[in-house]
Formats: C-alpha cells, sequence, structure tokens
C-alpha cells in the first residue's frame, strides 16, 4: 500500500507542487527525506544573556516589535524584524525573502533559531529558521532543504502525519523487513523513522541513521543481485576441470604466475566450472600481469570445445594482446585471431566465416566485436580489457552473442573496496596486488618550473644511451582544440629548439586512428624516442624501452590518471623514472603530488583519491544507474556496507524469491530501481 502526499492534511494541489519540487510525490517519499539538520529547542535563551558570535545555533524566543521592509537598491530587499523579551531585544534580518513578511506580525510571540551576531551595537540574527508561538521544550527539532514557498513547518508536519500513517499501515515503510534482523538493528523500523526525523537525542539519531543506512544498503545489495538473476535462473557453462591443453599452457610459460594471478585464475577456475555463469572482475595495477591470466580463462574455455573473446578499448591495444596471446599459445592447437576497424573487407569476411562455423577459438578486438553480424558458434566466455572505458549496453551486447557465456571483466584503475561493493555488489572481484618479480619501482619527482632545464638535460642523457621518453602536455581545459595548439607548441619547441639531434612524435585525440597507430608503432619500434602526447595517450601501450614519463602541468590531472600514466613505464629492466612539473597549486596538488612520490600502489592511490575528492565527487563513478542513498553514506559506511551485501546473498540463498523482494524494493528506490534492472 502507499498514499500520495494529496492523502495528508494540508496538502493541496499547491503544495502538492511544491513538495514535487523537492521530489516527494508519496508518503514513503516523506518518510525517506531525511532532515539536513537538527535545531537544539531544549533550551531558549533569554535574549539579553545569549552568547554573541559563538558560531553555534541558538533558541531565542519574544515578542515581534517591529516588522520593516527596506529597499536599498533594485532587486535588493530587506527584512528587519524586532523582537523583545524583557531582557534584551534582536533583531532579526532576512535579504530578499519578502515572503516572510506574510507570516510576521507585530505583537506575536515569535520562536527563533540561528547564529547569533554583534552588529553595529545590536543583537542580530541572520536569516533565522522561525516559528510562531513558543517552542519551548521540543528538543531536536528537524531541518529540512526547502524550496520556495514552503517552510519548516510545513514539511514538519507533513512528516508527523507521514509518521502517524507508517504506525498504522507498516507496509509503507521504505524497503522491506528481509533485513530487519541486521547487526545494526537496535529498535524497530518505524522508531528509527521516527528517531531521525524528531530525535530523542543525537546519540539516537546515529544510531537510527546507521540501522536505516544498513536497510537501504541491503536494498541496493538485493537490488544488484536481482539485475544480475532478473532474467530468470541463468544455467552457465559447466567447464571440466584442467587438463591437457591448460597443463601443456603452464609448462609453456615463460614465467611463473604471481600469488596475485594464479588466486585470480583459482577463482575463475572455480566460477567457470560451477553452474552458475561467471561475473568476475579482475583488477590489478598497469603491468601486474593482467593478460595471462586472461589467456589461462580463454585457454579454459576452448579446452572445453567454447570459443572465447576479447575486446579491448582501442586497436593498438588489441594488436598487442592478438601478439602477446600468439606467443602464449604458440605451439598449441588453438587458432586465434585479431578483428578491429583495421581490418579489411576481405579479411573480415573470411575471419566471419570462420567464427561461425567455429574454425577461430579465440576472437580478439575492438568494439568491432559487438557489431551485429559477428556471429560465434559457440561463444563461453567473453573477456572485456579496460572494462570502465566500455558502458554496460557495449559489454553486454558481447555477452548477447553467446548463451549465458562467463564473463571476466579487467580494469587497471583499481577501485577502493568501498566502491566495488557498491558498484559491483553484483560481480565477484579478485585483486592482484602485487608486481611480478624483477619490476624496479618508478622513481617519481614533483618539480617546479626552475627545475624544466634540467629535467630536459637528463632526459637528453638517458636518450643519449638509447632510452625513450614520453612527454605528456598538460589538459588545458575541456577544449581538445585548445589542448591540441598547447600539445602542437610544446612539440614544436622541444623538436627544434632543445632535443634537435632526437626523432620526435606528436599524437593526440585529434588524429584519425591510422595515424595515431603509425605514430605509436614507430614509438614501439624506436624510430620515435621522444613522444609527445595530449594526455589522452593510449592505454596500456607497452614500450618496455620507454623509461621516462614527463608529465607537464601535473597539478591539471588527477591521482588516478597520473598513476595510470606512470604505469607506461618502468616496464624494461631499466630503472625508469615519473616527473611531474606543476605551476604552485594548493595545498591539495602538492598533497596529491607527494602521495605520488611516495605510493607506488594503485589500490593505496586509489583510497587516497577518495579521500580527497570525498563523497560528494562521486558522480563519475554513479553512472550505473545505482539509487542515490539517503541514509548510508557510502565513504564512511564500510562496514554497513561489508555487512548488507553478505546479509543480501544469504537471503537470496535462502529464498531466491524475486517477487517477494521487487515490490519493497521498488517502493523504495521507485524508478532508479527499474533502471537498475533494465541495465
Ligand atoms: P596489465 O595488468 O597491465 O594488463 P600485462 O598483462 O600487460 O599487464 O603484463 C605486463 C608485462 O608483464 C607483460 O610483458 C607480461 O608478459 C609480463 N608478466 C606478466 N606476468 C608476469 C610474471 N608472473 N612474471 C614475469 N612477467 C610477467
Ligand atoms: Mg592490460
Amino acid at each position: 500500500m502507499n498514499f500520495s502526499i494529496r492523502d495528508l492534511k494540508g496538502i493541496g494541489p499547491r503544495k502538492e507542487a511544491l513538495f514535487a519540487r523537492l521530489h516527494l510525490a508519496t508518503v514513503s517519499d516523506l518518510l525517506q527525506y531525511f532532515p539536513r539538520d537538527y535545531e537544539d529547542r531544549s533550551h531558549i535563551w533569554p535574549i539579553g544573556q545569549a552568547p554573541c558570535g559563538t558560531g553555534k545555533s541558538l533558541v531565542l524566543c519574544g515578542t515581534v516589535a517591529s516588522v520593516q521592509e527596506m529597499r536599498p537598491r533594485r532587486g535588493l530587499s530587506l527584512l528587519k524584524v524586532r523582537v523583545s523579551d524583557g531582557t534584551g531585544a534582536v533583531e532579526l534580518v532576512w535579504f530578499n525573502q519578502a515572503f516572510k513578511k506574510r507570516q510576521l506580525r507585530v505583537g506575536m510571540t515569535l520562536t527563533a533559531f540561528g547564529k547569533l551576531e554583534w552588529a553595529y551595537g545590536r543583537r542580530q540574527m541572520n536569516g533565522p529558521d522561525t516559528e510562531e508561538g513558543r517552542a519551548e521544550g521540543e528538543g531536536f527539532v528537524p531541518l529540512y532543504g526547502l524550496t520556495d514557498g514552503l517552510r519548516q513547518q510545513d514539511i514538519r508536519k507533513a512528516v508527523r502525519q507521514a509518521l502517524d500513517l507508517a504506525r498504522e499501515h507498516l507496509d509503507i515503510l521504505p524497503g522491506w523487513d528481509g533485513c530487519r534482523q541486521s547487526p545494526f538493528a537496535t529498535m524497530p523500523t518505524l522508531e528509527a523513522y521516527e528517531q531521525i526525523h524528531f530525535p530523542d537525542s543525537m546519540e539516537k539519531r546515529e544510531q537510527a541513521r546507521r540501522q536505516l543506512a544498513f536497510e537501504e544498503l541491503f536494498d541496493m545489495q538485493l537490488g544488484l543481485l536481482l539485475r544480475r538473476r532478473h532474467e530468470g535462473k541463468r544455467q552457465g557453462l559447466k567447464c571440466s576441470p584442467n587438463g591437457k591443453l591448460l597443463k601443456t599452457f603452464y609448462e609453456h610459460l615463460p614465467f611463473t604466475l604471481t600469488k596475485g594471478q594464479t588466486q585470480a585464475f583459482l577463482d575463475i577456475q572455480a566460477d567457470m566450472e560451477s553452474e552458475v555463469p561467471m561475473q568476475r572482475l579482475v583488477q590489478g595495477d598497469v603491468g601486474s600481469g593482467k593478460t595471462v591470466v586472461a589467456a589461462l580463462a580463454l585457454a579454459k574455455i576452448v579446452e572445453n570445445g567454447y570459443q572465447g573473446a576479447l575486446m579491448a578499448p582501442t586497436g593498438i591495444l588489441a594488436a598487442q594482446h592478438y601478439d602477446e596471446f600468439c606467443r602464449l599459445f604458440q605451439g598449441l592447437d588453438v587458432r586465434i585471431a585479431l578483428l578491429t576497424g583495421r581490418t579489411t573487407a576481405k579479411e573480415r569476411k573470411q575471419l566471419l566465416a570462420d567464427l561461425a562455423d567455429g574454425r577461430i577459438d579465440i576472437l580478439i578486438g575492438t568494439h568491432a566485436l559487438i557489431q551485429d553480424d559477428v556471429a560465434f558458434r559457440c561463444l563461453g566466455l567473453v573477456v572485456t580489457d579496460e572494462q570502465h572505458r566500455f558502458g554496460v549496453r557495449q559489454r553486454s551486447a558481447l555477452e548477447q552473442k553467446g548463451k549465458e557465456p562467463h564473463a571476466l571483466f579487467m580494469t587497471a584503475t583499481p577501485i577502493p573496496r568501498t566502491l566495488t561493493l557498491s558498484l559491483y555488489g553484483d560481480l565477484d572481484v579478485s585483486s592482484i596486488r602485487e608486481m611480478p618479480p624483477g619490476r624496479k619501482r618508478v622513481k617519481t619527482y614533483a618539480v617546479g618550473e626552475a627545475l624544466r632545464r634540467r629535467v630536459y638535460v637528463f632526459m637528453d642523457k638517458l636518450m643519449a644511451q638509447g632510452q625513450q621518453c614520453y612527454v605528456v602536455c598538460p589538459l588545458v581545459e575541456a577544449s581538445e582544440t585548445v589542448d591540441l595548439q598547447a600539445a602542437t607548441e610544446l612539440y614544436e619547441q622541444l623538436r627544434t629548439q632543445v632535443f634537435t639531434k632526437r626523432p620526435c612524435g606528436l599524437v593526440h585525440g585529434r588524429m584519425a586512428g591510422k595515424e595515431k597507430e603509425a605514430v605509436m608503432e614507430a614509438f614501439q619500434k624506436g624510430d620515435i624516442q621522444l613522444l609527445v602526447a595530449t594526455s589522452v595517450i593510449e592505454v596500456g601501450v607497452n614500450v618496455p624501452n620507454a623509461t621516462v614519463m614527463f608529465i607537464d602541468g601535473a597539478e591539471r590531472f588527477g591521482l588516478a590518471q597520473l598513476h595510470q600514466l606512470r604505469g607506461r613505464v618502468g616496464r624494461g629492466d631499466q630503472q625508469a623514472y615519473c616527473i611531474l612539473m606543476a605551476k604552485g597549486g594548493s595545498d591539495e596538488t602538492r598533497q596529491r603530488l607527494k602521495w605520488m612520490e611516495q605510493i607506488h600502489d594503485g589500490f593505496t592511490l586509489a583510497e587516497k583519491d577518495l579521500l580527497l575528492r570525498g563523497s560528494g565527487q562521486l558522480f563519475g563513478y554513479m553512472q550505473h544507474g545505482l539509487p542515490d542513498l539517503k541514509a548510508a553514506d557510502i565513504l564512511s559506511d564500510v562496514p554497513i556496507l561489508a555487512a548488507a551485501r553478505d546479509a543480501a546473498r544469504q537471503w537470496w540463498l535462502d529464498h531466491e524469491d524475486t517477487a517477494q523482494a521487487e515490490a519493497p524494493l521498488k517502493r523504495r528506490f521507485g524508478q532508479t530501481f527499474a533502471g537498475l534492472l533494465n541495465n
């Protein structure tokens, strides 16, 4: 059952429209419209004794002595109201809130809540919240986000009625009671709603919030599980235990796997041998060796008689994977093919025919893989490299080409645990935290403009020894044209005035794919020694001979981006360097660069990044159709999130009842939930 807010007393069409501006349409919505703050009304100060300038809000009460409206300038209105209580007087001031005047009369009793200041020898409150009458002993009173024309009282009155209704109809509470025995449950859910709106104390309020956060996160996690299974129970391709092909593959490997790689493949193996299709994310820093893990998974699917696909975000990367796979599978009876935008029409035609007939075992490529006419005979595993570069739709388009294939995602942008839990509640995660042995740390230095010459001399010295360098240009604005101009200028300057003896190249986002790949190839071969690039440098290119990453304008890059760029070097035997040239910058910038100097592990950096940006800035991660969270804070509520996820999974194992879970989830998340399911 649900009620519209029109069912509440005092809300007609006009107020309904105002509430709609706050996205409040139903009584459930209203219950979840949590206060942004509270007034402590347990104590009303005598005006004459109230402390000024403490920066804390307090409550005063008295009789309105005068109401004065002034218009000192066009477009500026000033409302001054004098209130006194026998011990003293205070002036309440509002700017541009003429509508307030209608609520005020001389002689009325008024309670005001705000910060008290001394101004021009008077006590003054700027833009206080007010309420008619003496609101003594009310304890904590909620302050809600408002919109023009709605007063705190309007919302409070509506919320009180909503709580009364909820007392009679427990089923209008958002979410549902599958999770009510949580470790965070300290009171009945209804009471938690009462306490978050009208708390007895701030401790009670926090208890209530944590409880509601758990319920909210539980529902979100359950929603993610439903998303994964909403097409009914999925039957996966159950693979056999490892056989001869994998054994030979292992024997042919030119190196021993790291602990992280081994564990990741053990996870994958278990997934692929189970009934349920695999949905696994492998995250590991650039260079941690994810490709070989993907190759193992693909070898396993081939061994079981199915085909596999590997999709990479760029043509260069796909070609590089193809080369590496040809090496890894050399001498084994596995047919590998490459399909990108560069594949000629004739090659493509033959390739598609071979693919449909099962004469290709592993197809590697770009977005080209998801074109309509690409059809597999029996696709059993799809691997998406750098998965964050693809949209949900593209990833699932590839999966659609098989019948419930296993899916493996790889990313070099490690995501803190908090976020993987919330974003990928429906994915299992394996993390590769260590690098293959023998890797040297990339020595990282943050330097100022004054050292530019010396840096150039240093780079030139290394290039004289045959090493190669990247120069990344500042991202000037969100305008490619401006960036390009800056990059071109720097390139011309370096080529004609600084590194005149070295072959230089330029690569930028505006270049046609073919042109870009030609430059990258020349760099890979060593024909170009110094490569100037805009920040859109290709992800994942592997040039072991490149030892310097010089980032100009480093203050303009985020931690994740800097770390990604740094990962381009340090892939060979020689010592590599990352030089971050920054202009002045804020404390935050300096902190960021310092972390780059000190921290070399992408997971730790990602956590720092999150700290710097705060939960308000998570929007970039939030384009996955996730609902807006009301009680929970994704950053500080990690333990609650982890518990909620476990509980949701357990509930699902015990019940597996989509119908039972769906309705309450829809009531909580509304349209966003429908979005979750349709993704
Ligand atoms: P990424 O995780 O960035 O995709 P790659 O898979 O491209 O990393 O691996 C980077 C390099 O490390 C490759 O040249 C690969 O052959 C090598 N490599 C991978 N695993 C190991 C290992 N266990 N020991 C030594 N070298 C390895
Ligand atoms: Mg890679």
